[in-house]
């Protein structure tokens, strides 16, 4: 049976992420909140600009929206299609996945909470990695749309446990940021040169997706390029604090972080690239992580 794909979310992943469906389906329907948005991506890329109520008589639902909050606002008025399965590639709260798998299942629809990691380079080359929460079966049902936008997909457990897992990968991204620009205004104040020490740290044990591509291709050449957006990260950073206090834990690095993330996020120019962290401690120390 042909299936019709939708995507939901026109924005730095969504646009990227939905170039790739009419390779691999004849219908793809796309919608974004800024309508203009969709119409040039339907002439890009053989997508076709739709109506949201339109946009959710598909088979497979694709949606990638900032928050959480923002996907059950935009659920609530519709009316979608009865066996349609909603993959949501939101980075949002496992709590809220919970809610809509069973407010969906209601209307017949399956929901699988399946966010994205990879950056907006994954999403352009389709090589992202997906963390899915939800039934296995949906998931099986999912995989091959979900397959022409990523190259590592997981089902990593029951509804809410992709977006658990998204949150505490990304939290880790965090604490790796948040090291490095420590360690490299230490090292600056030292008189140390940054683009020697950092080669010695990316072939020792200091190294990270941090030290090896966000500090060279992003701080030390001073672009901050805006792919993803500091609030973004310290909503990531606020939703693995929540899953540690909701359990009970001691985890001091993770507070310590997700503060630093949310002073950060207040201090920079809204919607800054999360590199701009980086701004942070050179206002702070008075050097410049060059
Ligand atoms: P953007 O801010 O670039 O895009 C957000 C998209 O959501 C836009 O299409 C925007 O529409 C739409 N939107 C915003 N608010 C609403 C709303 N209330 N109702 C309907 N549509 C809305 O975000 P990203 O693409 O960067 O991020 C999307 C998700 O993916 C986030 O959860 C993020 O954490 C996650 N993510 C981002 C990565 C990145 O590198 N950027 C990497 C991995 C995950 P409009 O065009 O009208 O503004």
């Amino acid at each position: 049976m042909t299936q019709i794909v939708s995507f939901i979310g026109l924005g730095a992943m969504g646009y990227r992420m939905a170039a790739h469906l009419p390779k691999h389906f004849s219908k793809v329907l796309v919608w974004n909140r800024t309508s203009n948005k969709a119409e040039e991506h339907a002439t890009t890329y053989g997508t076709q600009a739709v109506t949201l109520q339109e946009a959710v008589q598909a088979d497979i639902i694709f949606s990638c929206l900032p928050t959480s909050a923002d996907v059950e606002h935009l659920i609530q008025p519709l009316t979608i299609k009865s066996g349609a399965i909603w993959v949501d590639c939101t980075s949002g709260v496992p709590e809220s996945a919970k809610k809509l798998e069973v407010q969906l299942k209601e209307k017949n629809v399956a929901y699988l909470d399946a966010p994205v990691s990879g950056q907006t380079i994954g999403a352009e080359n389709a090589t992202l990695t997906f963390m899915v929460g939800g039934n296995i079966e949906t998931f099986e049902k999912a995989l091959p749309a979900m397959q022409a936008l990523g190259k590592l997909i997981k089902h990593v457990g029951d509804s809410g446990a992709g977006f658990a897992v998204k949150a505490v990968n990304n939290m880790l991204m965090a604490v790796h940021l948040c090291a490095a620009c420590e360690g490299a205004s230490t090292l600056k104040s030292h008189g140390v040169n940054l683009q020697e020490a950092f080669e010695c740290i990316n072939a020792s044990s200091g190294q990270s997706t941090v030290t090896s591509s966000v500090l060279p291709q992003r701080i030390f050449n001073r672009s901050f390029p805006n792919t993803f957006a500091l609030p973004l990260l310290a909503k990531d950073t606020g939703i693995a604090l929540d899953l540690v206090q909701n359990a009970k834990l001691s985890a001091p690095v993770i507070a310590a972080s997700q503060s630093l993330i949310q002073a950060a996020s207040n201090l920079v120019e809204p919607n800054s690239d999360f590199s701009t962290v980086a701004k942070m401690y050179e206002m702070l120390n008075k050097v410049t992580i060059e």
